[in-house]
């Protein structure tokens, strides 16, 4: 059956990247494991033998009927719908336990779902994930570094990110056009030993980030900040006026919204819906 390219179906043929990957989860022998996008089961294949029980969400309905025929209900229940639909909250509160995640992600929606596992954070345990090489590079970027961005800062307030391994296209039949990359995110969000609030604290990152080659005061000001409020809170914070988003750390990017988050919030005209 050809693969539907409208549905990312790159389906990994590497036995040992199989192998890693699913060792990369750890002992999940007592786990509930979430599967996004098994395809053709390649992953489920090893899954189904080392986790307690497999959820495996796939959108395709044809793929979803041959895995329902493959694998014995007791092990793996096929989940047939859009994973950005799919209740990670309500699966975990079911089972008692927080899920982990694994997945050769469609990289058409990588960041929706990215921000999906973001948003139920505190359901998940961990996740090792498939990204085509340049976003796990900007998941995983330190701050400085030329991929450090929203996205990096967005995934890592909810926990450490470790690159696993980089695979070629040749791993993947049919063979995509970029390179992937597998990575580890643990879950575990850091706003309250940061002392922040995640909605308002995403709106001030998304003002910082607004346009990269502008510095920090200048997106801030243009986010309806008044200068003499910026000027004062780039001094407590101890940040040059010259600096860009691009270098702050998560810790100093909380300092300054800290600073900042006391005063009246800037028009609603000027800020960014999330
Ligand atoms: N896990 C398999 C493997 O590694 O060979 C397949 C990975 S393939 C890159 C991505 C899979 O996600 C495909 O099977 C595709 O049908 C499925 N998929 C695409 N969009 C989806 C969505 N929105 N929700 C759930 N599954 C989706």
């Amino acid at each position: 059956m050809p693969a539907r390219s409208r549905l990312g179906q790159n389906f990994l043929h590497d036995a040992a990247a199989i192998q890693r990957i699913v060792a990369a989860l750890g002992d999940c022998a007592h786990r509930l494991v979430v599967e996004i996008g098994p395809g053709r089961g390649a992953i489920t294949r090893l899954l189904a033998a080392r986790a307690r029980q497999v959820l495996a969400i796939e959108l395709d309905p044809v793929l979803a009927a041959q895995l329902r025929e493959t694998f014995p209900p007791e092990r793996v229940t096929v989940v047939p719908i859009d994973v950005l639909d799919f209740d990670f909250a309500a699966t975990a509160a079911g089972a008692g336990e927080r899920l982990i995640v694994v997945g050769n992600l469609p990289y058409y929606i990588t960041s929706p779902i990215l921000l999906k596992l973001a948003a139920n954070a505190t359901a998940l345990d961990s996740a090792v994930l498939m990204v085509q090489r340049e976003v796990a590079d900007r998941v995983v970027a330190a701050p400085g570094s030329r991929d450090y961005g929203l996205l990096s800062v967005t995934v890592q307030l909810h926990g450490p990110v470790q690159p696993l391994f980089t695979l070629p296209p040749a791993a993947f039949s049919p063979p995509p056009e970029v390179h992937s990359t597998v990575f580890r995110w643990r879950f575990e969000p850091r706003f309250q030993a940061l002392g922040i609030e995640p909605e308002p604290f995403f709106v001030f990152l998304r003002q910082a980030f607004a346009q990269k080659r502008k510095t920090l005061a200048n997106n801030l000001r243009a986010a309806g900040y008044p200068a003499s409020q910026v000027q004062t809170a780039l001094s407590i914070a101890a940040i040059s006026p010259a600096t860009r988003a691009e270098a702050l750390s998560i810790e100093t990017f909380a300092a300054l919204w800290k600073s900042l988050r006391p005063n009246p919030a800037p028009s609603a005209s000027s800020t960014p819906e999330r």
